[in-house]
């Protein structure tokens, strides 16, 4: 590449000039993932999702340099200047430039790596899926096919103003294919109108394609000579991709994505941010946008004397059940911290009431413990009462203050239950006042999840009376399960629906029974 020694190099930084893709944070390569990894510094642009962000080290320094209306915009010269500076000032660092899409299409990467190429300063290229690719492929459109053209053409047209002798687009010489146009939505009427008066065909298929590949997508599709009233009635801006050409008529048979089980459906997860993971992955996977407003956190608990009188004489015990993930982890956590051993579980029986708790046990080598499949602690509470003589301690660790019934049920039935504090809840507020504004932004169908009744309060207690009445209008809520729906009720809040399965698989599978794809 640059003809830069290696000497050089370890005295400055190395700039990456890295496409993020159109969006959607999957759509980013290993190679970009893995600068974004490395950097020391990043320099983003408004495109680039806040996704791709959180992958960030949390100790990179994060400078925006997009353009977005009221904020003050950089100039390419600064932007280029800022490059130069980080890299001098980082030396044997990694300075990612973050650009949506690729950077040579359309995004002054060349630019850019000009200025760096002319100052000496060494730098790399991660290519990107450009969005006019990325933009036609997830409206169910291929821009080539062998019925439709063998020509492709990559265009950008958002001066109006230009006049015949200015006008960088030499619009008789437009090859007859597909046709992409990137910032060109605010400017369609005038794209359109060029395409016709130069030989285009009126009854040309189009299609507009915003905000590409997110769950927000919306497309529109017309004709050439009447896509410009339908964008503005449908009121589509930008950022948009404009497809010119006869293969837009795939879409009717193609159209994968927005077809998507949940495709246009908004879901408010409320569990912690580790917790929410999962459901999250599963909810998106099906179309559906997510909104993670973590309500809750788990601390260390009031106290651990309770907690270490149980592991210091662990023995005593034949049962341990472990009715969530945060009670394994911070059951395991205090008990490494007491200098214990994994074989002085030996000969206890352990018991996880769902898959997910399951999981953490045997992300700690722990492979023979008992779950109840989709019963939960229900069926937990059956393996208990199925036997008849009692044999031995059960120890519970769990949730301070958690409040179900379960260990009242247990010890009803003549077991000797140890219940111990291992870690306790805290709830996490936020301003109601912004969901309301955001679900009033964009009105479509929402459910808020709750994982544990202390979502519920929390969520609850984010909202003044007046603005939860107008909450419950617009959302739907879906519970984890009967001691969750039970607080709900108290809250006089209405449970739309319930997971048979305790777990965020068991509310992904409600959510996709009870909703249908809308769009
Ligand atoms: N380098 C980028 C393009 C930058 S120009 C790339 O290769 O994709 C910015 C234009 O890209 C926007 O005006 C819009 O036309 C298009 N664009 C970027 N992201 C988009 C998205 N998610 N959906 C639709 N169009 C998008």
């Amino acid at each position: 590449m640059n003809s830069i020694d290696n000497k050089k190099r370890r005295k400055i930084g190395k700039v990456i000039l890295i496409g993020c893709g159109p969006g959607d944070p999957e759509l980013i390569t290993i190679r970009a993932q893995r600068f974004i990894h490395q950097s020391a510094v990043a320099i983003y642009d408004h495109l680039v999702d806040k996704r791709i962000l959180d992958m960030l080290p949390e100790t990179a320094e994060k400078i925006y340099v997009g353009k977005k209306k009221g904020y003050y915009t950089y100039s390419q010269n600064q932007i280029n200047k800022i490059l130069v500076e980080r890299a001098r000032q980082n030396k044997g660092q990694i300075i990612v430039r973050l650009k949506g899409g690729d950077p040579f299409v359309f995004g002054r990467g060349g630019e850019e790596a000009e200025f760096l190429a002319e100052k000496r300063v060494p730098f790399e290229l991660v290519p990107g899926i450009t969005a006019g690719i990325a933009a036609a492929a997830y409206s169910g459109i291929p821009v080539t096919h062998r019925q439709a053209n063998r020509v492709l053409t990559f265009l950008t047209c958002y001066d109006d103003t230009s006049t015949q002798d200015t006008d960088p687009i030499e619009w008789d010489h437009l090859p007859k294919g597909t046709l992409l146009f990137y910032m060109g939505v605010t400017n369609i009427g005038f794209i359109s109108k060029q395409l016709i008066n130069h030989g285009w065909d009126p009854e040309t298929p189009v299609a507009v394609i915003q905000w590409a590949c997110l769950p927000w997508q919306r497309t529109v599709t017309g004709l050439l000579k009447n896509i410009s009233q339908t964008v503005k009635e449908q009121r589509i801006r930008p950022p948009g991709i404009i497809v010119v050409g006869s293969v837009v008529n795939f879409r009717s048979k193609l159209n994968w994505y927005e077809t998507k089980p949940l495709f246009g459906v908004r879901i408010i997860v409320t569990s912690s941010r580790e917790q929410a993971k999962g459901l999250m992955l599963g909810l998106e996977q099906e179309g559906a946008e997510v909104i993670l407003l973590p309500l809750i956190k788990a601390v260390n608990p009031s106290s651990f004397t309770d907690l270490d009188q149980a592991i210091k004489n662990i023995s005593q015990y034949r049962y341990i059940v472990f009715s969530s993930q945060n009670a394994v982890l911070f059951f395991f956590e205090r008990f490494y911290f007491l200098k214990k051993d994994i074989r002085d579980l030996a000969g206890i029986k352990l018991m996880a009431v769902g898959p997910r708790t399951a999981q953490k046990l045997n992300e700690r080598g722990l492979k023979d413990f008992f779950v109840p499949g989709e019963y939960g602690k229900e069926g937990v509470l059956r393996f208990f009462l199925k036997m008849t003589k009692h044999q031995g301690r059960v120890l519970l660790p769990r949730a301070e203050m958690a409040r179900d019934t379960f260990y009242y049920d247990l010890k009803a039935a003549g077991w000797k239950v140890t219940m111990v504090p291992v870690y306790k809840t805290l709830k996490i507020s936020f301003d109601g006042k912004n969901i309301l504004e955001r679900l009033k932004m964009t009105p479509r169908l929402t459910y808020v999840t709750f994982s544990s009744g202390s979502a519920v309060e929390a969520f609850r207690q984010g909202f003044s009376h007046k603005i939860f009445k107008d909450i419950k209008k617009m959302v739907k809520f879906v519970s984890i399960g009967s001691d969750t729906s039970a607080i709900a009720r108290k809250l006089k809040i209405d449970i739309e629906a319930e997971a048979r399965e305790h777990s965020g698989d068991g509310i992904l599978k409600t959510i996709l029974a009870i909703s249908k794809n809308p769009s």
